[in-house]
């Protein structure tokens, strides 16, 4: 039986590695890094028929490295900044995706980041352990999510699990999202209504991203968005970073224009503890983790082999991108 392999090009430990291991199928094996060193991937990749892809971007020298790559996987949706796609064009390279397992990791890290940031969770938490005892002083920051509005900026896979989690908490939905049509049932199934940005912008008190990258949602939330949001709004992204435009949020957050924000995503990964961000006591942030859960990465990882073995043996491959 011919073993085709198959290199992870994100930097991982060994327990990682492990759970992806548990889900290989027969004729494919692993290979990994040993040190998150790029002179390592180069040499790895040229042996290797398929790469899958994670947040480490694999640019056009890594795909003219690898003489017999004929498919990149990606681990998860978002391969519009992690993929040179021009480079897997010219050289007839196919390109898959793995919805399964990141959209319901998303969908729960919204709602967490929401509630996080409604409530300051993370400043509560560190002033606890310092013996400060905020019993009283958080109470005009705070909200519930009861009967607020919450405005979805995109409403394919995430969005639509985050609307249908946010629904249960009693809150009213809008959208914008224009290049999608939601069939009228499932808007009524999800409490939804459709709405232009700028009325998505006035009326929202959480705003919620679920929007993929690429030049028509560079900085859609910029200083001219922020300054026509609602008073004391919240802003929650899990999407990318570069969506909004983090300097002008800096300054609402400071200027106190916007409550709260909620970030897992950031303009710049990983995070530097001096982005201003860092010193912000009304913001919750992530490590870009909302799909990394060991759940997810199970999930993914059986429908991606098989999605592999699928591939090798001659079928059509699921969620393949044109390019
Ligand atoms: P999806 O393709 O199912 O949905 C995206 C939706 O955005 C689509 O309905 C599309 O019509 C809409 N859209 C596109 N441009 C728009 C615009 N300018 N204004 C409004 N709507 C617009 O994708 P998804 O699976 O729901 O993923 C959404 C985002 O989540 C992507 O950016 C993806 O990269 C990101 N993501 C993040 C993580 C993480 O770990 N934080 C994990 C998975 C996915």
């Amino acid at each position: 039986m011919t073993t085709h392999k198959v290199f992870y090009f994100s930097h991982a430990p060994e327990n990682v590695y492990a759970i992806i291991r548990e889900e290989i199928t027969p004729g494919l094996e692993l290979v990994t890094l040993g040190d998150d060193s790029d002179s390592e991937r180069l040499e790895k990749i040229a042996g290797c028929e398929v790469v899958i892809v994670a947040a480490k971007p694999m640019s056009r020298i890594f795909v003219e490295a690898a003489p017999r790559l004929k498919l990149v996987h990606h681990q998860g949706v978002g391969y519009q900044d992690t993929v040179a796609m021009d480079a897997l064009k010219e050289k007839n390279i196919a390109l898959a995706l793995t919805p399964a397992g990141s959209t319901i990791g998303v969908a729960e890290h919204t709602v967490l980041l929401t509630l996080a940031a409604c409530k300051r969770l993370p400043y509560a938490d560190s002033e606890l352990r310092r013996g400060r005892w905020h019993i009283n002083s958080l109470r005009p920051y705070s909200f519930e999510l009861f009967g607020r509005t919450v405005g979805y900026l995109g409403m394919g896979r995430i969005g639509q699990e985050a609307a249908a989690r946010f629904k249960a908490f009693g809150t009213e939905g809008i959208y914008f999202d224009p290049y999608m049509t939601m069939p009228p049932e499932r808007e009524k199934e999800l409490g939804l209504k459709r709405v232009e940005f700028d009325e998505l912008l006035a009326k929202s008190d959480i705003i919620t991203l679920h929007v993929p990258s690429g030049d028509g949602t560079h900085h859609m939330i910029d200083a001219a968005a922020l300054s026509r949001m609602k008073p004391g709004a919240i802003v929650i992204n899990t999407s990318r970073g570069m969506v909004i435009d983090e300097a002008a949020l800096c300054r609402a957050l400071e200027d106190k224009k916007i409550a709260a924000a909620g970030l897992d995503v950031f303009e710049k990964e990983p995070f530097q503890k001096d982005n201003p961000l860092a010193a912000m006591a009304n913001v919750v942030l992530t490590p870009h983790i909302s799909a990394g859960t060991r759940d997810a990465l199970k999930t993914k990882m059986r429908a991606l082999f098989q999605n592999i073995q699928r591939f090798f043996n001659g079928e059509p491959l699921e969620n393949q991108v044109n390019l």
